[in-house]
């Protein structure tokens, strides 16, 4: 008879943590997973990259109607958005996913999901409810939230965050960002696009600040040039609620400025779901991002993982599936695994979208690694071309030993792309195998191939190639000089 209750307990039912209980369970352990809302599914699926990659799809169909003489087509007069519409079609989307992960699917693997807010009592159990769950090993997949920064005013003014965002009543006439990260500037594009006038405000010189500072100007131009407006450099002083409107004041260039809109949105940042689980009693230690993990993800009491938002490391569901696996590989199938996150993609949802994996330019010169950069534009890819979609590039940083270190790309479709590097990357595949191998024509991937065949003719043609070359072909000359005609 075991002297716990489960031999695995699991706190979050986000990504993470339903990552670990399918597999826990999967595996034959006894497993417990606790939630904290009445739903499993957590940010990404009911606040983040679910809702939010559905109503950016729906901005950009709108943008494509707006625009739609472009491809040809006469020009249409457009009703403005009706907000609670585009609502519905994103909880319809929720509901479809949700059903992947309902405590009946986890009750089907042979998980026991309860709801509700648990603390830990002792190193091993929980108290929930009111009752006492025992388990051998637990994982803490808690999330995160909206970071609130401390902004004169703000207790005494109606903001939102991701949160609240997809339960407006209507689509705001005007909305103030606080936050040029990828949350902020996926919302910011979006709501002007269905209509919204949009104001960024963002502490820092730039946006998108985890990206190379060529790629995030363009995001930045093409943003601009669709009407969002940008306040770079700029330190909020304080914000004020007028009643029907919210005020930012803020300081930038030395100067007070202010600006006022129906909604203000807060994007400045996450901060790790640690408070009320009762850690610092148990002697679960914190860092100043959230969990403090050993490289095999246990906490300071080893029996305790952490995986996802709550590690405030890589704060993205892919991450959050992997850190799962690595908890599962350790804790459950006793295979010791240590993390890695040299090859984490990702992301951010703008059209074009900006996609990155591994080093870009910048880290790379930070960390004073020597490479070399290889670029190929989508104006130069018919795809492209085709679908009207010629703004961006693809960046391929090469180490000193000619292997990939990092690409980045910003084009139509960029995270998709990128899912041929990861398997590159992952896999330790030469260049020359992908610049070789066949791809269909004509298709967006194809400039992944004409990046890595752009470096390998640089070999190809070089000057002691080419002078053999001309020895084997009796050099002649040319068939064509461009004087000729
Ligand atoms: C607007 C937005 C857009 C995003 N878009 C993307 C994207 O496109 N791609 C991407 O990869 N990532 C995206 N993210 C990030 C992504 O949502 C998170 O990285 C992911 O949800 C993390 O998973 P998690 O399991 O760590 O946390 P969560 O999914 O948040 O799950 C944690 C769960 O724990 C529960 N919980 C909290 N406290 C307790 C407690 N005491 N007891 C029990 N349960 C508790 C919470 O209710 C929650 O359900 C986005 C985030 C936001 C905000």
């Amino acid at each position: 008879m075991a002297r716990y209750d489960f031999d695995i307990g699991i706190l979050g039912g986000g990504a993470a943590g339903l990552t670990v209980a399918a597999g826990a369970a999967r595996a034959g352990a006894k497993t417990l997973l606790v939630e904290k809302e009445k739903k499993l599914g957590g940010d990404c699926l009911h606040y983040g990259c679910v809702p939010s990659k559905t109503l950016i799809r729906t901005a950009h169909i709108f943008h494509l109607m707006k625009n739609a003489r472009q491809f040809g087509l006469p020009e249409i007069s457009l009703p403005p958005v009706d907000y609670t519409q585009v609502k519905k079609r994103i909880q319809s989307v929720i509901d479809i996913i949700q059903k992947h992960d309902s405590a009946e699917q986890f009750c089907k693997l042979g998980a026991k999901v309860e709801f509700g807010q648990a603390a830990f009592t002792d190193e091993h159990a929980i108290e929930l409810n009111g009752k006492r769950y025992s388990a051998k090993t637990w994982v803490i997949s808690t999330g995160s939230s909206p970071a609130i920064p401390p902004i004169e005013g703000l207790d005494k003014t109606l903001y939102i965050t991701n949160k609240e965002i997809y339960s407006l009543e209507q689509l705001p006439q005007s909305m103030i960002i606080l936050g040029g990260g990828p949350i902020g500037i996926e919302f910011a594009q979006a709501f002007r696009r269905l209509g919204t006038k949009v104001s960024v405000v963002e502490r820092l010189d730039r946006i998108l600040i985890n990206d190379d500072k060529d790629m995030t100007g363009q995001v930045l131009e093409i943003l601009q040039s669709e009407g969002v407006e940008f306040y770079l450099g700029a330190a909020v002083v304080r914000v004020r609620d007028l009643g029907s409107e919210r005020e930012v004041v803020f300081k930038m260039n030395g100067e007070e400025k202010s600006l006022r809109a129906k909604a203000l949105l807060l994007a400045t940042g996450r901060k790790a779901n640690t408070s009320g689980l009762g850690l610092d009693q148990i002697g679960v230690r914190l860092d100043k991002r959230g969990l403090m993990l050993d490289q095999k993800l246990r906490t300071t009491q080893r029996h305790i993982y952490g995986a996802g938002d709550v590690t405030g490391t890589y704060q993205f569901t892919h991450a959050a599936g992997y850190e799962g696996g690595i908890v599962l590989s350790n804790a459950i199938f006793h295979f010791p695994r240590k993390v890695d996150y040299t090859h984490v993609p990702w992301v951010t949802y703008t059209d074009p979208e900006l996609a990155s994996i591994g080093m870009n330019e910048q880290t790379a010169k930070d960390a004073g690694i020597p490479c070399s950069v290889w670029t190929e534009q989508f104006r130069d890819n018919d795809r492209s071309i085709a679908e009207g979609e010629m703004t961006g590039k693809i960046k391929m940083i090469l180490d000193a030993r000619e292997k990939p270190i990092g690409i980045q790309i910003l084009g139509p479709q960029a995270g998709d792309l990128l899912n041929e590097w990861v398997a590159v990357m992952n896999g330790g595949m030469k260049l020359s195998t992908l610049a070789s191998a066949v791809h269909p024509y004509p298709t967006l991937g194809e400039i992944n191939k004409r990046v890595a065949g752009r470096f390998l003719s640089t070999k190809l043609f070089s000057e002691t190639v080419k002078r053999g070359l001309k020895f084997f072909f009796h050099f002649k000359g040319r068939a064509c000089d461009e004087q000729e005609d």
